[in-house]
């Protein structure tokens, strides 16, 4: 019965705690694929998307304000009357540098290649001169503009934006270039706030894979070839004109979009750690297991008391005798047995009485059966009621009982006995056709050391039936 039960709880366990955990992993999963899927489809790439058009707006007013300088008539007529008096020009990229706030303006002629600036003339660039090399592509080609990143020339140590704008005359004819300069600390400035906006990291990597611009957070190598984890996918990275890649660091999944940025020829990239989204996930599992572990927990709780209880039931229902509720013959045999080893090995006083209902057939026959079962329940509630609790009270047959009593002493034993007898002798019974009383008659013995169970019992039979044949309603003690 106990393994019975201890299988049943190991099976329910089993049960309750892969169906919880299968549940929660499934789900678990379900919402990390989704999450990821989610990151990698829509978050990073809307991310990416938001971020290059603000770059583009961001951009697009100092191309405007140079592209007002390509077309400003001052500026050509100045150059077409000769360059005559550089003040003019000066000034005239003084103002333009003042009024829109950007780092630098210039202005480079075609005829004279001399490049002046808003506190004069810097140099005259020249066509080997390896820091003058832009103006030349400038002057080649076809676009009206490009963006470049450079040294300043003014100041070697600064990067700059540059934007280079072609300068025509009237007829059509190039005669020169200008444009302004931001300063990148302004355009680093810019990726600070993105990526505070939006909680990513942000890189710009030129096609070579070398980090052009980097917000605060950056804190890997120059090249994103030797950044861990992501070198093993920068190639990857270099050679695609965009799209979605993972890579793992530290246990993590990383999830990158890049897509390129024309106008630098550079590729952003936008950087999510996927720890990030799939903490709250996590914490999801553990409430998840930490409340099917309860649910568990007092289910089995339930179930040890349920099976308790109805263990309980099923062993009483075994062990008693439905009728008087005394102990049946089969379990009164091993508790007697036992009994008996313990006299033996603690030479203990162990007494044993048998008791018989006086005259019972005649109560059965004038009363009926019914009234007959009342009666022999009545008896053993009297019998209960003078014994100690630990005395044990078997029915031994219809009407006849076992009385156990330990360390009691033969003496005392036929003391209890005589108490029983005149207990039961003086109560009434109450029965439809009015109060009854019944006599019993008891038989003692004690326990001899190494006695066999079928003597003991055999003696105190003889005393019940001396008792019996010397008048009822006594007790006699056998020899
Ligand atoms: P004695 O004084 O010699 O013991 O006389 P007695 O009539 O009690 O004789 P005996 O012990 O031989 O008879 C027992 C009777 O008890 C027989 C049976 O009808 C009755 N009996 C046995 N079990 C039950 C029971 O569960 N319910 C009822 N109502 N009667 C029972
Ligand atoms: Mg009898
Ligand atoms: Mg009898």
């Amino acid at each position: 019965m106990e393994k019975k039960k201890r299988n049943l709880i190991a099976v329910i366990t089993v049960l309750l705690v892969s169906g919880f955990l299968a549940t929660s992993l499934i789900s678990y999963f379900v919402a990390q694929t989704s999450l990821r899927k989610q990151m990698s489809e829509t978050t990073l790439p809307l991310t990416s998307d938001n971020i290059y058009s603000e770059i583009q707006r961001d951009l697009l007013r100092p191309i405007f304000i140079s592209s007002l300088m390509a077309q400003d008539t001052f500026l050509r007529d100045w150059v077409l009357n000769g360059e005559k008096d550089e003040q003019q020009v000066n000034r005239y990229l003084a103002s333009i540098q003042k009024r829109y706030g950007t780092v630098t303006s210039y202005f480079v002629s075609d005829k004279t290649r001399r490049y002046f600036h808003p506190t004069g003339i810097l140099k005259t660039v020249k066509e080997g001169d390896p820091g003058d090399q832009w103006y030349f592509r400038v002057r080649a080609m076809k676009d009206d503009y490009e963006i470049n990143l450079d040294r300043d020339t003014a100041d070697r140590n600064r990067l700059t934006v540059f934007i280079n704008y072609r300068v025509y005359d009237y007829a059509g004819e190039f005669i020169g270039s200008a444009g302004v300069g931001l300063a990148i600390d302004a355009v680093k400035g810019l990726v600070d706030a993105y990526e505070k906006r939006y909680g990513r990291r942000i890189l710009f990597v030129d096609r070579e894979g070398q980090v052009t611009l980097h917000g605060e957070t950056y804190r890997g190598p120059d090249n994103i070839r030797q950044r861990p984890g992501m070198g093993a996918i920068s190639t990857q990275i270099l050679t695609s004109t965009g799209g979605d890649f993972t890579y793992e660091r530290d246990g993590q999944t990383m999830f990158v979009n890049s897509r390129a940025v024309p106008e630098f020829k550079w590729l952003l990239l936008v950087e999510q750690d996927g720890a990030d989204g799939e903490k709250g996930i996590l914490t999801t599992l553990l409430i998840n297991v930490l409340v099917a572990a309860a649910i568990t927990a007092l289910v089995l709780f339930v179930a040890h008391l349920t099976f308790g209880a109805y263990q309980r039931r099923l062993e009483e229902m075994a062990s008693k005798d439905k009728l008087t509720g005394a102990l049946n013959r089969q379990v009164f045999d091993s508790l007697l047995r036992r009994a008996m080893t313990l006299a033996d090995r603690e030479k203990g006083k162990l007494s044993l009485a048998m008791l018989d209902i006086d005259h019972f057939k005649n109560i059965n026959d004038t009363h009926g059966h019914l009234a007959g079962d009342i009666i022999l329940s009545g008896v053993v509630d009297v019998i209960r009621r003078t014994v100690r609790e630990s005395d044990v009270i078997c029915r031994w047959g219809g009407e006849e009982f076992l009385l156990l009593f330990e360390n009691c002493d033969l003496e005392q034993a036929r003391a209890l006995a005589e108490k029983i007898r005149t207990e039961v002798e003086k109560h009434s019974f109450p029965l439809r056709g009015g109060r009854v009383t019944v006599t019993v008659s008891l038989g003692v013995a004690l326990y001899g050391p190494g006695e066999s169970e079928r003597d003991f019992l055999s003696r105190v039979d003889g005393a019940l039936i001396t008792a019996k044949r010397s008048g009822r309603n006594r007790s006699e003690v056998a020899a």
